[in-house]
Formats: structure tokens, sequence, C-alpha cells
């Protein structure tokens, strides 16, 4: 994944330095607002028939100002440690802006999912977990799936931490509802990313039933995102994974689609490549797979008016200032996809307490939740005359500055 030649965790840090400096900051503490305060590399040995293949693995904590590091794994041939560090990053800022006690942090293997077998994607969790055990815990490092992992993955991980450490089942998140998970945890971001589409359209005077939608990915967020949108009245035109795409004009039916693990076997009025969704014209696009797919080689021909992060840093910093300039809005992914924590924050307190929602009290805390911090966002984009990144980067920033001196870690 490219940013612009510049680094995914330096253009993190860019937004830290912005919002910083608006709030007036001393620059030692925007300095270690911008490290990682831990970064684990480990190797993994994979059998693979008669020989072995060594593969890398990553945790890196940025932040435990707020309370315990939380971030996902993500399982993906691009996975490297500036990566991970920039998504680490962006877990301190989300958890911030949500306002859930948790810090920031983000794991990963440099490996592709998609050609793994189940026992291999197995052995490698359970190596990660033993490699990293020293790390982690409910209160002091809480994994959950990213790209390339699920609830599977989450259950052999919690599997592995429980055979060393003893019951603990906030250890991790995003579990089988079967095992400790939530009901409602696995539909939260993308069912996030729907209703801040909604909100975003009304904020704009668009009327939400009819409106257009795009979305790349049909992976945990994109699909999730794709149902609740037709949920709403929205028309969802086209959507691709790393298959392709398919467009129908008229709408295509999430529901009858929703169980496909992938769109290749799905019939369509028409087909298109992985990447061409994100320029059909329409009114709300929702990049819900990779980082770095909207940058300047394609930003101007992206032809949507709202763009809805689903997936994490999916715009360049160069092709947001370009987008930002045509008029387009756009809804920052640590806003846009913290359904995703914020469900994950249900789930630990429920397995903290051994008490389990229903999933109607799960909805309603996290659509109202939702609301809470749009509204907030919004608020501080019209106080500072900025967008909405940097509004959402002011108040996470200002949170964890404050977590961070009254600590007293500077002394
Ligand atoms: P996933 O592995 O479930 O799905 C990823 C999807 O992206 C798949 O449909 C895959 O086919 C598609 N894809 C991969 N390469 C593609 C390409 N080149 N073109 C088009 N599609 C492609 O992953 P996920 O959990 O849905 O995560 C997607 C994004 O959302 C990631 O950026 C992740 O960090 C972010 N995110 C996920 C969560 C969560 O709770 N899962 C929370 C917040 C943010």
């Amino acid at each position: 994944m490219t940013h612009s030649g510049s680094s995914a965790f330096a253009e993190v840090n860019e937004k830290v330095h912005q919002a910083g400096e608006i709030l007036g900051l001393k620059s030692g503490v925007i300095a270690a607002l911008s490290s990682c305060e831990r970064e684990v590399v480990i190797s993994i040995p994979l059998r693979k028939g008669n020989d072995v293949e060594v593969l890398t693995g990553y945790r890196v904590q940025h932040s435990s100002a707020r309370g315990p590091r939380k971030g996902g794994i993500r399982f993906h041939q691009d996975v490297d440690l500036d990566e991970v560090r920039a998504l680490a990053s962006l877990m301190t800022w989300k958890t911030a802006l949500i306002d859930v006690p948790f810090g920031g942090a983000k794991g990963g293997v440099a490996v592709d999912a998609s050609l793994l077998t189940l026992i291999e994607k197995e052995e490698i969790i359970r190596r990660w977990t033993r490699s990293l055990v020293h790390v982690l815990g409910h209160h002091r490092d809480i994994p959950a799936p990213d790209m390339g992992t699920d609830s599977q993955t989450m259950a052999w991980l919690m599997d592995e931490f429980h055979r060393l450490e003893g019951f603990q089942p906030a250890c991790v998140t995003g579990k089988p509802v079967e095992l400790f998970g939530a009901p409602g945890r696995e539909e939260a971001t993308g069912r996030g990313v729907a209703q801040i589409a909604a909100a975003t359209l009304e904020k704009n005077n668009v009327k939400v039933k009819g409106a257009t939608v795009a979305i790349q990915g049909f992976g945990n967020v994109g699909r999730y995102a794709a149902l609740v949108c037709q949920e709403l009245g929205m028309k969802v035109i086209a959507i691709s994974d790393v298959s392709g795409g398919v467009v129908d004009k008229k709408g295509i039916d999430i529901t009858s689609i929703f169980m496909h693990k992938t769109l290749e076997s799905v019939q369509a009025e028409e087909r298109i490549g992985a990447s061409e969704v994100l320029e059909i014209n329409c009114d709300v696009l929702i990049p819900a797979a990779l980082g770095a797919v909207i940058n300047e080689t394609n930003c101007a021909r992206i032809n949507a008016d709202f763009i809805i992060e689903g997936a994490n840093q999916p715009i360049t910093i160069a092709a947001d200032r370009e987008l930002r300039t045509q008029g387009v809005v756009i809804v920052p992914d640590i806003l846009a996809n913290s359904g995703g924590v914020m469900g994950s924050y249900f789930e630990w307190t429920q397995n903290i307490q051994e008490f389990s929602w229903p999933i109607d009290k799960f909805r309603r805390e996290l659509d109202t939740r939702m609301e809470k911090a749009f509204g907030n966002v919004h608020k501080v984009s019209k106080k500072y005359s900025v967008d909405l990144r940097t509004a959402a980067f002011i108040v996470s920033v200002e949170r964890v500055a404050r977590a961070f001196e009254l600590r007293g870690s500077l002394v």
C-alpha cells in the first residue's frame, strides 16, 4: 500500500502534529503522542509439507494513557512494521474519540490469508499468541479481528491464552457468540459505517431514501455496511471484493448475496474490476477494504459527494486535500469505522461482568454513542473551522494528551 512516498505512520502523525499545534500542546507531548510505547516483532515458523516457512508477526502498542491497549490483528501479505504502527496509532485516536477506556494497539502477520488452510491459520494465531502472551491480557492489551482474521481466529487465540494464563475471556474480543462473544459485535463496524453514512446525508440535506452507494470490500465491514445501508433505504449500486465488482443501477439486493463468501459467484447486470468501484458515480462511496486505495493516481476520477471511510486510511493525505478542494465531504476512519471497537468495548465489559446483553440493547447503545461522537466532531469542526478529519483528531488528541499529562508521565 502506498502513501505517496511517505509512510502510513508519518501520515497519521501529520494529523497528530496538526491537532497538537491547534491545541497549543507542548512539543514534547506531541512527540510522545507520535511514538509507540512498545513494538514487538516475532518470527512464526509454519510447517509446509516437509519444510518450514518463516513468517513475520507484529504487535505494536501505541498508547496506554487512557486504558489497556486495544486493536485488531491483520493477516495480509502487505503487513509491515510501518503499517502496524500507523494502525496502532489510529486505534489510540479512535478509542479516545468515542470515549471508551482503551488505548491503542495493532497486530499482524505478513501472510496472504486467502492461501492458508484452516490448520495453518490456527497454527499461526496460536504461535502469535504464545510469543506475545507476556504483553497481552484483558487489562494490558486486547486483540480483535481485522483483515484476514475473524471470530474463529479469535476463538483459537482465546483458547491458547487460556492454556497459558487461565480463564480470561475478556483477553480478546470479536469472539464467536457461542464462545463469550457478544451478539451484535460482528455487524457493529458495518452498522456504524451505514449509520454514519445516513447521518452525513441528513446533515447535508440529502435524502437518505434512494441515495446511491458504492462499496469496496465485501468482508466483515463492507458486507454489513451494505446490508444496513439497504435497511436504511439507500440503494447499493456497486460493490467489489478482491475477485472483482458487480454493478446494478437499480440497486443490488444485498440480502440475496449476503451469504456468498465472495462476489465471484454472484450473477450481476454488469461486472467491473476490483478498484473500478471507487470511480462509480454515486452519492456515497464507502472504501471498506485496503489502505491508500484513493490516492493521487485516481482521486480526480472519484465521482461521489460523500466518502465514508470504512477501511483504515483508505485515502492518502494528498488525495484527501485534493478531494476536499473538489467539495467532497469525507468522514474519517477514526469516526466512521469506530463501531467495531465500540462493539468490542461492549463485549469486553460483558465478559468482565459475566453478564450478557440482548442484541437490541447492544444496537441501541452503539447507535446512541456513534451519534454522540458524530455530533461532537461536527461541533468541533465548526468551532475551529476545520474539516471533519482534523476535528476528529483535535477531539482525540486533546483527550489523550490530557490523560498523559494527568498521569504524570512527563516527570
Ligand atoms: P475482511 O478480511 O473481512 O474483508 C476484506 C475485504 O476486502 C474482502 O472482501 C476482500 O476480498 C476485499 N479486498 C481485498 N483486497 C481488495 C482489492 N484489492 N480490491 C477490492 N477488494 C479487496 O476485512 P474487514 O474486517 O472487513 O476489514 C476491512 C477494512 O476495515 C480494513 O481496513 C480494516 O482495518 C478496517 N476495519 C475493520 C474492522 C472490523 O471490525 N473488522 C473495524 C474497523 C476497521
